[in-house]
C-alpha cells in the first residue's frame, strides 16, 4: 500500500510537505506509522505539482530516502498543488517510473494508494504502465473526475477486495476517496493536506471515514459518504 500526499493552499516548497516533516513521506518511505498493507515504500516515488495551470512530474522507480538529487531541488520547487506519493509495488506489477504515482492526463495529476484486479477494468491504450493504478488511473481521467466517486463505488462494487484510495489534483481542487485503507485531512491556515497519514503529532488532523470522497477548493472541504455496494473483503 502506498502512501501519498496531496496540497491546495498557499505556495510553498515541495520541501516542506514532502521531505521536512518528521514524519513526511521520505520518512513514510522506511518507516510508515499507519500502513496496514505492506512494510515500507521502497519501489519509487513521485511527486507532482502545478506550476501555473501546468502538472510536472519528477518520477523515480528507487526509495525517496536516497535521492539525493531530489533532496536538493525539493527546496527550490514551490507550488500551490501539490500531488506525491511513495510506493509500495503490488506483487506482479512492474517496478518502472512509469508505474509510478501521480498519472496524467495533462490537466490531472492522480495517485491510487491500492490494488485493483485489472480483470474489471474495461480495456484502455492510454495507461502509461501494466499496473493496475495505471490502468486504473487511465479509466478515472476517461471517465472524467466529475464521476469519481460513482466510479470507484462502481469499481469497487465489480471487485470487492479492491482498496481504492484516489487523491487527484487539477491546480485548483484536490479529489480524494477513502475505500479501504486511511485518509487523513489537516486544515492549515495557509491551505489543507490530505495524506495517507499524518505527517507529524501535531493537532488538528481528522481521520477521513472509509468509504468517502473529499473535495477540496478554495471555498473550502466537503466529505460526501459513498455508496456501500458490497462487504468488504481483505487482500
Ligand atoms: N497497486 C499499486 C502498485 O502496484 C499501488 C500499490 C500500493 O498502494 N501499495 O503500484
Amino acid at each position: 500500500m502506498c502512501r501519498h500526499l496531496g496540497w491546495l493552499g498557499a505556495d510553498v516548497t515541495v520541501s516542506s510537505l514532502v521531505l521536512d516533516p518528521p514524519c513526511g513521506l521520505r520518512v513514510q518511505s522506511y518507516a510508515p506509522r499507519r500502513q496496514k498493507h505492506g512494510l515500507m515504500n521502497a519501489d519509487g516515488w513521485g511527486v507532482g505539482f502545478f506550476d501555473r495551470e501546468v502538472p510536472r512530474r519528477w518520477r523515480s522507480p528507487a526509495p525517496l530516502w536516497g535521492d539525493v538529487s531530489f533532496d536538493s531541488i525539493a527546496p527550490a520547487l514551490r507550488s500551490h498543488c501539490v500531488v506525491a506519493a511513495v510506493r509500495s509495488a503490488t506483487v506482479g506489477m512492474p517496478i518502472e517510473a512509469s508505474a509510478t504515482a501521480p498519472f496524467t492526463d495533462g490537466r490531472w495529476l492522480l495517485s491510487h494508494n491500492g490494488v485493483v484486479d485489472r480483470a474489471v477494468l474495461p480495456p484502455t491504450s492510454s495507461a502509461e504502465s501494466s499496473c493496475d493504478s495505471a490502468i486504473l488511473a487511465a479509466t478515472i481521467f476517461e471517465r472524467g473526475l466529475d464521476a469519481l466517486g460513482d466510479t470507484v463505488a462502481e469499481i469497487g462494487a465489480a471487485d470487492p477486495l479492491a482498496r481504492l484510495n484516489i487523491l487527484a489534483a487539477d491546480g485548483s481542487r484536490l479529489l480524494a476517496t477513502a475505500w479501504g485503507d486511511t485518509l487523513f485531512i489537516l486544515r492549515r491556515d495557509d491551505g489543507v493536506v490530505l495524506a495517507s497519514e499524518p505527517y507529524d503529532d501535531a493537532p488538528g488532523w481528522d481521520d477521513v471515514p472509509d468509504r468517502h470522497l473529499v473535495e477540496v477548493t478554495p471555498a473550502g472541504v466537503t466529505i460526501t459518504p459513498l455508496s456501500h455496494p458490497h462487504s468488504k473483503g481483505s487482500r
